[in-house]
């Protein structure tokens, strides 16, 4: 029998916790996010952060701007955010439109703002094993991980999926933790038989219903990360019915790693606002 690990529950844990965190302070962590743009979904995210970080009582701002806003406005924008000192954390939601440069506005968000640990700086540092701000979705996935009790140090874990928002910083967290790693990819020659022998498979890859239950391992935890509408309904990577045949604990989808993503931005900011106040 399966356990279902609750995003949403832990979520809500971990946004107790912060709350309580906040309550101690001298000041209020601030978080502004930037949307350009009208894309339905990335407004839908937007919202949501928002409203999470009100909830434990952060300050936060959005800031939305226009499809025609140039790359040139956007970065001179991230600059004054950089140099504002009331504010903690700095978000800008991608995608952004076409003719911007998400990797320039990545790194040119301050490294000690970077709430999303996407910035150049921040990923060198989850390489080199430094403390720093690490990718939300990912750090989400590890306490998943983690809360279900199973060590991860000697375990194979699989990834599916090398994007830079999921894939490798997620496989860089679980090497620290002592995993052997794979990460697949497209061009992966035998997927089924490397998830196969994967004690934990996160699968970041964006297809409906990409894996199996036939692909899993008993008693492996399955971390699934994709968000795909399908008709009316949410949808994740992981073919939920035939996965919780052989799996011991997996996520949902919806209320799995979505909810964990929101809550580790809201913990980034305020690790963010401690280390800017011990400056
Ligand atoms: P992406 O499109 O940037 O990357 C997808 C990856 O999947 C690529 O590296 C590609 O090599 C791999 N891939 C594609 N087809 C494949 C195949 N046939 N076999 C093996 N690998 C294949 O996507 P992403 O940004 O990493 O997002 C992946 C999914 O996770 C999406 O559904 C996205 O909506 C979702 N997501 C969810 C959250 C969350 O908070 N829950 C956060 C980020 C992304």
């Amino acid at each position: 029998m399966y356990k279902l690990i609750d995003g949403r529950e832990m979520a809500k844990q971990t946004r107790i916790a912060i709350k309580k965190e906040i309550e101690t302070l001298d000041g209020t962590p601030k978080l502004v996010v930037v949307l350009v743009g009208d894309d339905p979904a990335s407004h839908v995210y937007v919202r949501n952060k928002e409203k999470f970080a009100g909830r434990v009582g952060m300050d936060s701002e959005v800031i939305r701007l226009p499809e025609e806003t140039s790359e040139d406005e956007l970065l001179s924008l991230v600059e004054k955010l950089n140099n504002d000192s009331s504010v903690n954390g700095i978000l800008v939601q991608f995608p952004v439109p076409k003719h911007i440069s998400s990797n320039k506005i990545m790194n040119t968000i301050s490294p000690d703002k970077d709430v999303d640990g996407l910035n150049q700086i921040n990923i060198g540092k989850l390489v080199a094993g430094v403390e720093g701000l690490t990718p939300c979705t990912p750090t989400g996935i590890i306490e998943m991980i983690k809360s279900t009790g199973i060590e991860i140090s000697g375990k194979n874990a699989v990834v599916v999926g090398r994007s830079l928002l999921v894939g490798k910083p997620v496989a860089m967290m679980l090497l620290q933790e002592n995993a052997t790693v794979t990460l697949c990819h497209s061009r992966t020659k035998d997927l089924a038989g490397e998830i196969k022998r994967a004690d934990i498979v996160v699968a970041a890859v964006g297809i409906p219903n990409f894996v199996r239950g036939d692909m899993i391992k008993e008693g492996a935890v399955v971390i699934d990360v994709g968000i795909n509408q399908v008709g009316e309904k949410l949808v994740g990577d992981v073919e939920f019915e035939t996965a919780v045949k052989k799996a011991s604990h997996i996520t949902p989808v919806p209320r799995g790693v979505g909810p964990m993503t929101i809550a580790m931005l809201l913990n980034n900011t305020l690790l963010a606002y401690k280390a800017q106040s011990q400056k």
